[in-house]
C-alpha cells in the first residue's frame, strides 16, 4: 500500500515509518520539522520505498495514498503551549486537510487522538464512553480542545461523506526518540538522572500515569488501521499505573547515580489521574501491551545514554 504519515518525523510517527516500510509498503513521510528531526528518519533515507516532504498540515496537500496517519501536532505540554494558536490550528486544520485528502481518493484515514479528551477525569480508570471533564479556557485547552474537535470533524466526515475513518485514543507512550528537551516526564527523568541533575517531579507528585512503551503501542496503530470492525474511538495505552514518584524512584534505582527529587509548583489544570480502559482494544484487536515499565525504562536509558553521549 501506499501510506501518508502526517507527523512522521516525530517520536510515534518514525516508528511507525520503521514498521510500515518492514511491512513492504511505501511510506510517504510529511512533517514541518517543529518538534520532528530528520535524524529519526534518516536511515529511511534512500529507501526506494521512502519519501520525506517538508510541508505544514495546515497547508492543503495531494498525494494519491490508500492509507492517512494523521500524527502532526506537538505532544508534549511546553511545546504545544508554545504557540498555542498554532496548536488548535495543526489539529482543526490538519484534520480538515487530512479528511478532504481521503475523501477525495477514498483513503482510509487513522487520527492519533488523545486521553487529553478526558481531562482530569472524575471517571476511573477511563472508558471510551466517558465523555470528560475538560477545561475549555485554559493553558492545556488548545491541544485538548484541538483533539476534541478534530474527532468531531473525523465522525462528521464519517457519518456525511462516508469517510472510513479509525480514531486512536492514546494514553502517555514513551521510549526510544522522545527529544531529550521534549519536557514530556520520562524523557525529563531520565536525562537529568543521566545527566547527575535532580529530578523534578511536579507537586507532590501523588498524581498518576500509565505509560506505554513505544513498540506496543505502533503494533495497536497497525491492528487497529487494518481491522474492518470499528471505527473507534478506541483507547489504547498500558493500564499499569503510577505516581510520579513511583516514576522519579523507577528512574534513580536503574540509572544509579547522586540524583535526589527536588518538588517544582504543579503546573495548571495538570490531570490527577490517568489509566486506560483497554476493552475495547482486547475485544477487538486481541491487542495488550507485553512490555512492562521497568523493561520499557531500561531500553530508554540505553537510548538516552548513547544519544546524549553523541
Ligand atoms: P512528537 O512531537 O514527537 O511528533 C509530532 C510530529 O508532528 C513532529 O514530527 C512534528 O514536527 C510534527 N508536526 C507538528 N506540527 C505540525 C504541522 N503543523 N505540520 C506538519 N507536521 C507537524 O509527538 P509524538 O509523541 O510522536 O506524538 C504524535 C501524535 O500522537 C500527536 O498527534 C500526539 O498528539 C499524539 N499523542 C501522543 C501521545 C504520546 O504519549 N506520545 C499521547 C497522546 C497522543
Ligand atoms: N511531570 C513531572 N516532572 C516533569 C515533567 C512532568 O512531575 O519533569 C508530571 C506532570 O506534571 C504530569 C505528569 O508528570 O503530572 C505527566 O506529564 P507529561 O508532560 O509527560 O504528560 P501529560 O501531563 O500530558 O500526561
Amino acid at each position: 500500500m501506499r501510506i501518508l504519515i502526517t507527523g512522521g518525523a516525530g517520536f510515534l510517527g518514525s516508528h511507525l515509518c520503521d514498521r510500515l516500510i518492514e511491512q513492504g509498503n511505501e511510506v510517504i513521510c510529511l512533517d514541518n520539522f517543529f518538534t520532528g528531526r530528520k535524524s529519526n528518519i534518516q536511515h529511511l533515507v534512500g529507501n526506494p520505498r521512502f519519501e520525506l516532504v517538508r510541508h505544514d498540515v495546515i497547508d492543503p496537500f495531494k498525494f494519491e495514498v490508500d492509507r492517512i496517519y494523521n500524527l502532526a501536532c506537538p505532544a508534549s505540554p511546553p511545546h504545544y503551549q508554545y504557540n498555542p494558536i498554532k496548536t488548535m490550528k495543526t489539529s482543526v486544520l490538519g484534520a480538515i486537510n487530512c479528511l478532504g485528502l481521503a475523501k477525495r481518493v477514498k483513503a482510509r484515514v487513522f487520527q492519533a487522538s488523545t486521553s487529553e479528551v478526558y481531562g482530569d477525569p472524575d471517571v476511573h480508570p477511563q472508558p471510551e464512553g466517558y465523555w470528560g471533564h475538560v477545561n475549555p479556557i485554559g493553558l492545556r485547552s488548545c491541544y485538548d480542545e484541538g483533539k476534541r474537535a478534530a474527532e468531531t470533524l473525523f465522525f462528521d466526515y464519517h457519518r456525511e461523506n462516508g469517510v472510513d475513518i479509525r480514531v486512536i485514543r492514546i494514553f502517555n507512550t514513551y521510549g526510544p526518540r522522545m527529544l531529550p528537551d521534549d519536557g514530556r516526564v520520562v524523557s525529563n527523568f531520565i536525562v537529568q538522572a543521566l545527566q547527575g541533575q535532580d529530578l523534578t517531579v511536579y507537586g507532590e507528585g501523588s498524581q498518576t500515569r500509565s505509560f506505554c512503551y513505544v513498540d506496543d503501542l505502533v503494533d495497536g496503530f497497525m491492528r487497529f488501521m487494518e481491522q474492518e470492525k470499528i471505527v473507534g474511538p478506541m483507547n489504547l495505552g498500558n493500564p499499569g499505573e503510577f505516581t510520579m514518584l513511583q516514576l522519579a524512584e523507577l528512574v534513580l534505582k536503574k540509572v544509579g547515580g547522586k540524583s535526589k527529587i527536588t518538588h517544582l509548583p504543579l503546573p495548571s489544570d495538570d490531570p490527577k489521574q490517568r489509566r486506560p480502559d483497554i476493552s475495547l482494544a482486547k475485544e477487538n484487536l486481541g491487542w495488550e501491551p507485553k512490555i512492562p515499565l521497568e523493561q520499557g525504562i531500561e531500553r530508554t536509558i540505553a537510548y538516552f545514554k548513547t544519544a546524549l553521549s553523541k
